[in-house]
């Protein structure tokens, strides 16, 4: 069978194109050092710079661009990426302050220095960035509370702009070859700031009415029936639905479970915290809702191995839901789909799948249900699967900790990391 679909696996170019930027800046920064800078100011205003540009980072992966899809394989790395980018920037900035020399030169004077806000500036950021980090890495503060929250750190990414465009030259050369750098980042930063913040980093909202809300097992199905042109997706991507209407506050990300050949748009959605209890109790059909994307790179298809294990761990289903249904008969895959929930009653539309497998052939179901003994770990897989585990490339999606562990098995039992795909449920 022909693939059409492009190959899109996790890239790599994103994390080093960032790794890139940082060791231009710390060449041009120790190559080219003003002359009337001692080592310590050099290595200090360098760890700043660091910071600085890790910071830039995360602000530009937070707008959400689609070009950085390809380059670090689909929205929800770019999150993490965004957010160690950002815990790294806060450890820099803690080090660059609490390293940097404190004494004036005895040339400078005092009072002349003070009227400069650079100092005042940088402290400010500072206690912003600690406290926004705080926050940013707290899971406790609940996501529609945590979001407007997370918003503080435009202001630190300003006000550091401040502290460096304003620092004194004994401190930080601003036309140096490495403060032209940080210069750049800054346009770059503060253009991807107001693209975010202006909301321009949404994509184009499709109009859609409810269907059919249909409760499952723990999960609500959503049935979206496009009010004009249907949305242009791949299989195991996602988007955000935006119930219209008060009270159903901030967008939330689903994976499409419907198949691209599909005249209506369908969701599974598990029932979680408020958001997807209230479309379970209250969601009416009739109602509108605005769908924004497609986003993600979890694409199956486009894989090199034609020998692959779907791993589904409850609710991890969606992205396998879609692809299964738009699998044509045919296809040279051979697939195991490993579905692990606790018990067969929560394992949703397990019927359908055993249905799919008996009618497409290359499809292997391999249940694990944990209330019989069987969970999904790499003893089930290797009794499971004809072959050994090094033979096969993986696309797993399902709750953090079974990815994790499963990982670090599969990596002990010799699968390379480029085999396995992950899809995160998550983006902080
Ligand atoms: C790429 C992606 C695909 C997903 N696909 C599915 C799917 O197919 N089916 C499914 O059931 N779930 C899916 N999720 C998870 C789903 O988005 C959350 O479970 C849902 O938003 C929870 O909302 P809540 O208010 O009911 O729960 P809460 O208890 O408020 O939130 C639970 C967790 O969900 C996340 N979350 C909550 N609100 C948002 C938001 N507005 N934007 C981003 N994350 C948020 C946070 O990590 C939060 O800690 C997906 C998530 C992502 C990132």
């Amino acid at each position: 069978m022909k693939y059409e679909e492009n190959l899109i696996m996790l890239r790599q170019q994103g994390p080093l194109a960032i790794a890139a930027a940082l060791v231009l800046f710390i060449i041009l920064h120790l190559g080219f050092p003003p002359e009337a800078h001692g080592p310590r100011t050099t290595g200090t205003t360098m760890l700043g710079g660091i910071a600085f540009l890790l910071m830039t980072s995360s602000v530009v992966l937070s707008a959400r661009m689609e070009v950085f899809e390809d380059l670090f394989g689909g929205l929800d790395r770019m999150y993490q990426v965004h957010r160690v980018a950002g815990t790294f920037a806060a450890i820099f900035a803690l080090v660059h302050f609490f390293g940097v020399p404190k004494e004036l030169p005895e040339s400078v004077d005092p009072v002349a220095n003070a009227l400069v806000p650079s100092a005042p500036l940088g402290m400010l950021g500072l206690i912003f960035l600690v406290i926004g980090l705080f926050v940013a890495l707290n899971r406790k503060i609940r996501y529609s509370r945590w979001r407007p929250t997370h918003k503080v750190m435009a202001v630190v990414y300003v006000l550091i702009i401040g502290h460096f465009m304003t620092a004194p030259g004994i401190f930080f050369d601003r036309f140096s070859a490495s403060g032209i750098l940080l210069m750049l980042a800054a346009i770059l930063g503060t253009a991807s700031l107001i693209y975010s913040l202006f909301g321009m980093n949404r994509r184009t909202a499709i109009p859609f009415t409810i269907e059919a809300v249909n409760a499952l097992e723990r999960a609500t199905e959503v049935v979206l029936k496009p009010v004009g042109d249907m949305i242009d997706f791949k299989p195991g991507q996602f988007a955000f639905v935006e119930v219209q209407g008060k009270g159903w506050s901030e967008p939330h990300p689903f994976t499409i479970s419907s198949s691209p050949g599909e005249d209506r748009l369908r969701f599974t959605m598990k029932v979680l915290g408020d958001w997807t209890r209230k479309v379970r109790e209250e969601l009416q059909p009739g109602r509108d809702v605005m769908v924004r994307g497609p986003y993600g790179r979890f694409d199956a298809a486009g894989a090199i191995g034609r020998k692959q294990v779907w791993l589904a761990g409850g609710i991890g289903l969606t992205p396998f839901l879609s692809k299964l249904r738009a699998m044509q008969p045919g296809d040279d895959r051979q697939i195991h789909l490993v579905y692990a929930a606790r018990e067969e009653q929560d394992a949703i539309f397990l019927d359908e799948l055993k249905a799919r497998a008996s009618e497409l052939r290359n499809i292997t179901l391999i249940p694990l249900f944990s209330d019989e003994g069987n969970f999904a770990r790499v003893d089930k897989m290797k009794e499971n699967l004809p072959d050994p585990l090094g033979t096969y490339e993986y696309f797993m999606c399902g709750p953090k900790p079974m990815i994790d562990g499963l990982m670090k098995d599969l990596k002990k039992e010799g699968v390379s990391r480029g085999n396995i795909h992950t899809e995160a449920f998550e983006f902080r």
